[in-house]
């Protein structure tokens, strides 16, 4: 194999070429006015490694080939630059060196690009990105073209698109009477790419027409350096540019509206997070507001509420529905349950890859961090920034786009359906086999869950349509009722309150099916804890109750077993709201273990018409799904109790005390409440669903919960052949792009055979 390649050769081979190189080649294939050239290969580089020698015959052959190719002699009209290239992309990380005017000098200048490879720089470049160092990188010998002339020359690196908002028109800067080198090293400030076009009109033209044939043969909007000498444009290189979330989403649809891309490739090349980008809620335009302090912009999205500088608090705070921003001068995974309940969070120390910015990423929840003017004492509860002093309480807004911190609460706007989510949408619905349903407790959520393009709503809880006063004071009464004739009396009260709450659901769904779960809660929970109350008759009651642990205690349907009125009334509140406005119901049972319990609750329900499902909760019920499917209807997972008892974790506990630790030692390789567990919790789900479709093949089987909406965790639930998953309202365009994906990636690929996928999973944790 020769050691040297030219531009016009056939060899694309980025592994021997590098990314840099390999592109020169296609460009000049492309007809696309390349300065001549070769490159010396990274096999070549290799054997310099070893050997410290490189290919002399080849290269001098090669540099006289160059000089007849352009008619100059080198010292004498011709100069050339030698530049890295890499099969990974590691920008300004080794060495370029231009204007070379002697062969000598040109061999120096190649072992000192080879060199350059394992320059601290790069090195240090590789272990952040993850970059095998084994690679390699090869050297292009170049002629040059120069843009630093007196007239009609200079440089420039232009976008294709806009890589903010993707709008289709050249993107970037210009500097006139110059060389690459003076554009990055910021001695001059470079012109928009405007000037160019002002200065000379037929150049920007040319230069359009090349981005056109780069984006059209590369399939993607391209970075694009070039060079213009003596009015000629030269292309010196190309790559595809990077983007914000927004400008991916665009220039992915615009693309297949130009017949460059398919509407698959749309969907496959759009990360969760370019679509997640285009749903942050964002400060009203216009902006007049002046920020009283600017930090990083951590994680993109607008927030406002009160300052909370204790995590604890913050979570107390938003239990009562208020709106709070966690200041903190850097957080850790103590913290978790104050971040996960605040609107933002705001630090003053740590970069873009501080545990403030890591956690509230993965919680897609706006954040500032590293502000550093901020002077946060935690213990007066103060922030202060100059002269000015905000207290606990205090109003302040957080752009998390601009790293902007202002005082009050500014005017948000809600992240609208746009035209561009509903269009991907369609694409994502045509291709993906999963459903992909909603979590939804209120008609506020449900209508939400529509505007998003929920197909159903796959979880509506029962829990919250107690928390007003009027229906807390309700219940209150049943648990406290000394007579059948009280507890008769507060139960119809209860049921009328049901029955008007289900109303307003069904005539919000508007013929959207829903799956309403029975009361989930202990009930204790409903009564005030004991130093709130002073009713010896309550404080008895509450001593009835008191369970050492609840969340395994009397809680789901073993209350609806044991206080049959409960779900009686629930069961007939929706009979009765369903007789008024027609709606597509089912009912979910939460905590079953044994099919007794659903033919219990079974005898509570008259209307044939109402369809009865169960939460895969428990282990038990995973281990009796065959069983189970013969009585029911529907299966839901409910992968947060059942990852808790999976794993016998207590949530909260695990998070606060050890996670982080199991994290870091690699004993854990996720928060399997995060990403689910696919090697224990998958397997269960993917064994009890093979189990329940052999009774029943029909038996619909969704997921609901906070895996639902998590990407590695759908593609799971898609290859298992789970029908349905039931997200929050904000995760729907994201869970469908991840399953649209999912079925696209499956197609050709063999399906593997249940109880095997989960174990075959490759990763190293087992
Ligand atoms: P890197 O991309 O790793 O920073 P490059 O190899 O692209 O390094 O070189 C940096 C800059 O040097 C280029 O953007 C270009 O402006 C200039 N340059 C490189 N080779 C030539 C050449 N043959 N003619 C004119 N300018 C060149
Ligand atoms: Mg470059
Ligand atoms: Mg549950």
């Amino acid at each position: 194999m020769p050691s040297v390649f030219f531009f016009e050769d056939e060899c694309e081979d980025k592994f021997l070429l590098g990314n840099k190189g390999a592109n020169l080649v296609t460009m000049t294939k492309l007809g696309l006015p390349v300065p001549p050239g070769f490159i010396v290969s990274i096999e070549a580089y290799r054997e310099y490694q070893r050997s410290g020698k490189l290919p002399l015959e080849e290269l001098r052959r090669a540099l006289s080939w160059l000089q007849k190719k352009t008619g100059k002699k080198l010292g004498d009209g011709l100069s050339v630059s030698v530049r890295s290239s890499a099969p990974a992309s590691m920008p300004g990380m080794m060495d370029t060196v231009l204007n070379l005017k002697d062969e000598d000098k040109i061999i120096s200048a190649v072992k000192r690009v080879f060199d350059s490879w394992d320059n601290l720089r790069a090195v240090e470049y590789r272990r952040l990105n993850k970059i095998p160092s084994d690679l390699g990188t090869s050297a292009i010998v170049q002629a040059m073209v120069l843009g630093n002339k007196e007239k009609n020359s200079g440089t420039g690196v232009v976008f294709t698109r806009n890589p903010n908002n993707g709008q289709k028109r050249l993107f970037g800067e210009y500097l006139d009477r110059a060389q690459g080198e003076d554009l990055v090293s910021g001695k001059r400030t470079p012109q928009p790419i405007e000037t160019l076009r002002l200065q000379m009109p037929e150049v920007y033209a040319e230069l359009e027409r090349v981005a056109d044939i780069l984006e059209r043969h590369f399939r993607d909007m391209q970075d694009v350096e070039f060079t213009v000498e003596d009015g000629k444009l030269y292309v010196l290189q190309t790559r595809s540019g990077k983007r914000s979330g927004r400008a991916a989403v665009r220039i992915a649809i615009d693309m297949v509206k130009e017949g460059i891309i398919s509407p698959e490739e749309a969907i496959l090349r759009l990360t969760p997070e370019d679509v997640r980008a285009l749903l942050y809620k964002q400060l009203k335009p216009p902006v007049q507001y002046r920020p009283v302090a600017q930090g990083l912009s951590a994680c993109p999205g607008a927030a406002s509420g009160k300052v909370v500088f204790d995590p604890l608090e913050a979570d107390t705070k938003a239990r009562l529905n208020e709106a709070v921003i966690l200041v903190r001068p850097e957080t850790s995974p103590e913290d978790i349950q104050g971040i996960h309940a605040a609107e933002g969070v705001l630090t003053s120390r740590g970069g873009l890859t501080s545990h403030a910015a890591i956690v509230t990423r993965a919680m897609g929840k706006p954040c500032v961090c590293g502000a550093e003017t901020l002077n946060i004492d935690l213990k007066e509860e103060t922030l202060t920034i100059g002269d000015l002093v905000i207290r606990k309480g205090d109003e302040i807004t957080i752009d998390g786009d601009t790293g902007n911190i202002y005082l009050g609460a500014l005017p948000l706007q809600e992240a609208e359906a746009t035209t561009e989510l509903k269009e991907l949408m369609s694409w994502a619905d045509s291709y993906k086999r999963l459903g992909v349903w909603a979590n939804a407790d209120t008609v506020e959520m449900i209508l939400q869950a529509k505007k998003f393009g929920a197909e159903g709503i796959g979880l509506c809880r029962t829990e919250r349509q107690f928390n007003s006063p009027e229906r807390l004071s309700a219940i209150r009464e049943f648990i406290l009722a000394q007579t059948p004739a009280e507890r008769s009396e507060a139960i119809n009260h209860l049921q009328r309150l049901q029955k008007e709450d289900f109303i307003d659901i069904f005539r919000a769904l508007d013929g959207m099916p829903i799956i309403i779960r029975l009361l989930d809660m202990p009930l204790h929970e409903f009564l005030p804890s004991e130093e709130e109350t002073t009713d010896p008759q309550v404080k008895e009651r509450l001593r009835e109750l008191r369970e050492v642990n609840p969340m395994l205690g009397h809680r789901g349907v073993r209350v609806g077993v044991t206080f049959p009125e409960i779900y009686q009334m629930q069961i007939d509140a929706i009979s009765e709201a369903r007789a008024e406005v027609p709606a597509n119901v089912a009912i979910m049972v939460p905590q079953v273990i044994t099919v007794q319990e659903l033919l219990w609750v079974k005898k509570y329900i008259k209307d044939p018409a109402l369809k009865v499902g169960i939460m895969m909760e428990t282990v038990r019920a995973c281990m009796r799904a065959g069983k189970l499917a013969q009585e029911a209807d529907f299966f839901s997972f409910g992968t947060n109790d059942l990852t808790q008892a999976v794993f016998s974790f207590s949530r909260e506990d695990v998070e606060r005390k050890f996670l982080t630790t199991y994290l870091e030692l690699g004993i854990l390789e996720h928060n399997p409440f995060q990403i689910l567990d696919i090697k224990g919790v998958g397997r269960l789900m993917e064994t009890a669903v093979s189990w329940a479709r052999k009774e029943k093949k029909t038996l619909e089987i969704g997921v609901c919960g906070e895996h639902a909406g998590e990407p590695l965790s759908i593609r799971f639930f898609h290859r298992i052949g789970i029908d349905y998953v039931s997200c929050s309202p904000f995760r729907i365009p994201t869970t469908k792009l991840v399953a649209a994906q999912a079925a696209l990636e499956q197609k050709g690929a063999p399906i593997s055979a249940p109880s095997e996928s989960a174990a075959k999973d490759a990763s190293s944790v087992s």
